[in-house]
């Protein structure tokens, strides 16, 4: 029989433990994977534990997922049996409505179909995520990944990389160009690095005094601790652009006062209860503005891998085997990840086999 081993969360406080599924029959366009590695998000664990309240148990997380191929649909065109994947965010939308025929598919307005913890457009089978020995996908959200790079440091960049790059994207991020990069966690060195190969100027704000080091290594030009009001102050009115990954509550008024005229800072954190309101003022009298971010499209996130191709960018990672999953998760807790946890499928297989 068809069986797909899994780690699932079957309610807001239990711990990760192994799950077993029956996958669906390949749809003509559906792509079957075999997963190798799987990035963890801080999104997971969001879910896991429901604090966007919104989770459908048992789920089963993951939407970083690096692997190959195993077997195409009756009239799959754009992969064959053997070729290395991944699959991000999203695995369907309507593909007719306005944004996703600007390929913005995750702006869709029914909502796109979340990898996991959502529900098949068809079926309303509830989706189950990559920390799973396979997964199956339509062809169309399947992401071709570039040869030349490592790729358990490859599966984050399918979430955390394309998180960041879209937005650094959008507000023209490149040369002459003083942004902030908020946090230094698996969305944060993303952002860093990648802010860095565009070739803008870039600052590293961390509350951790201990990744100065790790925050220059990435690619940052300076580095800031956030809770030091005097660093701060010598950035006053000097950012074009500052992105803010940060998982948790916190005062938004600081980073604001630090950009320019017509600067923005990019909310992509997505922490359980809203950042307090920021000043008014402030936004009012330099034209200021706060937006949000969301993902990316997936023409852009096949465009975000080949620019990590290019310029041999990866996730700096640890890897972890699927039964330490519930202790990454305290750990990403504690900001204690260098800088992105992936867990190697290979170790599911071997625990479902035993
Ligand atoms: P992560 O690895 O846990 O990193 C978050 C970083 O935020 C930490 O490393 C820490 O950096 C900083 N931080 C944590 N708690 C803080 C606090 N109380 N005050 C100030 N800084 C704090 O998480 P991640 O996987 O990068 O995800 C970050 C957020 O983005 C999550 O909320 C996630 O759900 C969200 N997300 C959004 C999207 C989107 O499309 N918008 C996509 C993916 C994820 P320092 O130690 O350097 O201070
Ligand atoms: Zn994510």
């Amino acid at each position: 029989m068809n069986i797909t081993h899994a780690y699932a969360a079957q309610d807001a406080k239990s711990k990760l433990a192994p799950f077993d599924y029956k996958p669906r029959e390949l749809r003509a366009h559906d792509v079957q994977i075999e997963v190798l590695f799987c990035g963890v998000c801080h999104s997971d664990l969001h879910q896991a534990r429901n604090e966007w309240q919104n989770t459908i148990f048992p789920v089963v997380p993951g939407h970083e997922i690096v692997g190959r191929v195993t077997a195409t649909g009756a009239h799959t065109q754009k992969y064959r049996v053997g070729d290395l994947v991944g699959v991000g965010c999203m695995v369907d939308s309507c593909r007719s409505c306005p944004s996703c025929q600007e390929g913005l598919e995750q702006y869709y307005e029914e909502g796109f179909v979340p990898t996991y913890n959502g529900q098949d457009r068809e079926t309303k089978a509830v989706t189950y995520g990559g920390y799973a020995t396979s997964v199956v996908v339509h062809e169309d959200f399947v992401l071709r990944v570039p040869e030349n790079l490592d790729l358990a440091g490859v599966a984050p960049l399918l979430c955390a990389g394309i998180t960041t790059y879209s937005p650094l994207r959008h507000w023209n991020v490149g040369p002459g160009k003083k942004v902030g990069i908020v946090g230094l966690g698996g969305l944060g060195h993303m952002g860093v690095k990648l802010a860095h190969a565009m070739g803008a100027h870039v600052v590293l704000f961390t509350t951790s005094p201990s990744k100065i080091e790790d925050g220059k290594r990435l690619g940052a030009d300076e580095v800031v601790i956030s809770k030091d009001p005097q660093q701060m102050a010598q950035h006053t009115n000097s950012f074009d652009f500052i992105l803010n990954t940060v998982a948790a509550q916190h005062d938004l008024n600081p980073f604001i006062n630090l950009l320019k005229r017509d600067g923005n800072l990019t909310l992509v954190g997505a922490p359980e209860h809203d950042h307090p309101a920021p000043h008014v003022f402030d936004l009012i009298f330099k034209r200021r503005s706060v937006a949000g971010s969301l993902i990316g499209g997936i023409a852009e996130t096949q465009e975000m891998l080949d620019f990590c191709g290019k310029h041999n960018i990866t996730s700096d990672i640890e890897l972890i085997a699927m039964n330490q999953i519930n202790e990454a998760y305290e750990r990403m807790l504690k900001s204690d990840v260098k800088y992105r946890f992936v867990i190697d499928i290979d170790t599911l297989r071997q625990e479902s086999a035993a």
